[in-house]
């Protein structure tokens, strides 16, 4: 039984070391090729210290460094933290806080202006990957042909740090095991038939648990070849698929939605597709037949999350999903082999077929719990129970439809958002009073954020003003839209404010 992600990644080698593991603007890495630039990277990070157990975090686009620091850190055991490239000051800070990362490769442009987001924790190094050739060559040339012994590290350990936005505080480090991210590559690899023909485009972010599990890992220690093209263009995508012949790809609907978007884009260019997924968000059942109108290709509906290490319920390959009647909802799918499902009404029953209810998941996809959080680990996923917060219904014949979120998250193109991380920043600016923050169902990127402001007394400041002034501290995908100055919020009687009457 293979039980680490560098065993199975090995078994790969020694098996099939000629296929192509790799492609990126025209290049191609064979299994064998992979394997020795990844050997050596982990040669030069085990010169930077990093020891089995260690964190690094990866701030990247979807370029070769990225899979290739993947497999270097799981030949030494260590572990990927997976940041948002976009991620400035505040946001980098707590990942590094948080995680304890002894290292950060990240774009070389961009080392200045983040390493003081680094002081006063335990990096020690940060690697700068090149614009024009993102593949670490420098410190690969360095350690060629270095020999790295066999880290002391098995299933149980950490493969991957994932973080994201709780329900409550800050992002929290979800622990992808190598044995959560193998049951997911076996599980979901089995779902869409993979093989060793297949090849898979990236299209979703390396750095968001999907792109890092169903699509790098999936197709690195699963067998396929994973094709990458950078930062994610919807065009790009189009001529990648083409050019590499893509057969499999996963994303958030928004990306599809931007691809119909591309000017002389039709059947033709996609024809090598034979299994397409989306997930992350709704998924409206307009944009499953006016894709397959358009390009003659099936978008399946795929549900998962951080904590379930990427994909746990998906629509079974070359099926047409049903649509629930009362919500409207296109089915999310069947739970893989080895998810346990259960729906929960409000007082803790399991619900009965047809009645919403709280997803509870379990099974070997479930993290062991969040990085340094036990409160929030017992909470979320008491035993082994995961509580999604999403609420679900299961009907008759076993198909799974998600209803609602019980969270306010706000979820642009994909991106989740944290309304009071967003009211933070507006508070910083001098003339706000009060700042509530929600999500608005937006056609093109599923939802856009809202804010609603009151100016303190004396005080001006335009909307366009204060979007500028979040947008200079936060990602660009968490700044307001929309800004709407407002006499008063509404509140309840203990004070606090209502953001249930702002969505409309
Ligand atoms: P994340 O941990 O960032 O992947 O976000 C997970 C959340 O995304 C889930 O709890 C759901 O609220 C939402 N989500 C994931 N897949 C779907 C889907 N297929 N349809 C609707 N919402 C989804």
């Amino acid at each position: 039984m293979t039980t680490t992600l560098a065993a199975a990644w090995w078994t790969r080698v020694a098996a099939r070391p000629d296929r192509v593991a790799l492609s990126y603007a025209g290049r191609r890495w064979t299994v064998a090729e992979l394997d020795a630039d990844a050997t050596a990277l982990a040669a030069g990070l085990a010169q930077r210290d990093v020891r089995a157990g260690d964190r690094v975090v990866l701030h990247l686009q979807n370029v070769p460094a990225f899979p290739l620091a993947l497999l270097a850190l799981w030949r030494l055991g260590a572990v990927g933290v997976l940041a948002n490239p976009m991620y400035r000051d505040r946001e980098l800070r707590h990942l590094l806080t948080d995680s304890g990362a002894v290292g950060v490769i990240t774009s070389a442009r961009d080392i200045e202006a983040l390493q003081p987001a680094g002081a006063d924790t335990a990096v020690g190094w940060w690697l700068g990957v090149a614009d024009d050739d993102p593949t670490l060559a420098e410190v690969v040339a360095a350690h060629a042909g270095a020999v790295v012994p066999e880290a002391a590290v098995g299933a149980g350990d950490l493969a991957l740090l994932t973080y994201t936005s709780g329900t409550t505080g800050p992002p929290k480090g979800a622990m992808n095991t190598h044995a959560n991210v193998l049951a997911t590559v076996e599980r979901f690899g089995a779902w869409i038939e993979l093989t060793e023909d297949d090849v898979v485009y990236a299209a979703a972010p390396l750095f968001h648990i999907t792109g890092a599990v169903a699509s790098g890992a999936l197709a690195l220690v699963g067998g396929a070849s994973l094709a990458l093209s950078g930062r994610f263009d919807p065009a790009e995508a189009v001529a990648t698929i083409e050019a590499e012949g893509a057969t499999f790809t996963i994303a958030s609907i928004t990306a599809f939605h931007a691809i119909e978007q591309v000017p002389g884009a039709g059947r033709e260019q996609l024809a090598s597709l034979r299994a397409v997924y989306t997930g992350g968000a709704p998924v409206p059942q307009a944009s499953i037949d006016r894709f397959r109108d358009r390009f003659g290709v099936a978008l399946h509906n795929v549900y998962g999350m951080t904590e379930t290490t990427s994909a746990v319920v998906a629509v079974p390959l070359g099926v047409d999903a049903p649509v629930d009647p009362t919500s409207g909802a296109v089915a999310i799918g069947r739970p893989l082999p080895g998810v346990g499902i259960e729906v929960r009404t409000e007082d803790g029953a399991p619900a009965v077929p047809g009645e919403p209810g709280e997803l509870v998941l379990t099974g070997d996809q479930v993290v062991p719990g969040y990085w340094g959080n036990l409160d929030a680990s017992a909470r979320t996923m008491p035993s082994g129970r995961l509580h999604t917060g999403d609420v679900a219904v299961v009907d008759a014949d076993g198909w799974v439809y998600l209803v609602d979120r019980l969270k306010d998250q706000i979820n642009v193109s994909g991106y989740k958002v944290w309304p009071r991380e967003v009211e933070d920043v507006l508070y910083e600016h001098p003339a706000v009073h009060e700042a509530a923050v929600v999500g608005r169902p937006d056609e093109y990127r599923g939802e856009v954020v809202v804010a609603h402001v009151v100016l303190a007394a004396g005080r001006s400041a335009t909307p366009e003003e204060l979007i500028a002034h979040t947008r200079s501290r936060l990602a660009a995908y968490k700044a307001p839209r929309e800004v709407h100055l407002v006499a008063e919020l509404p509140k309840t009687a203990t004070g606090k404010i209502r953001r249930d009457d702002l969505r409309g």
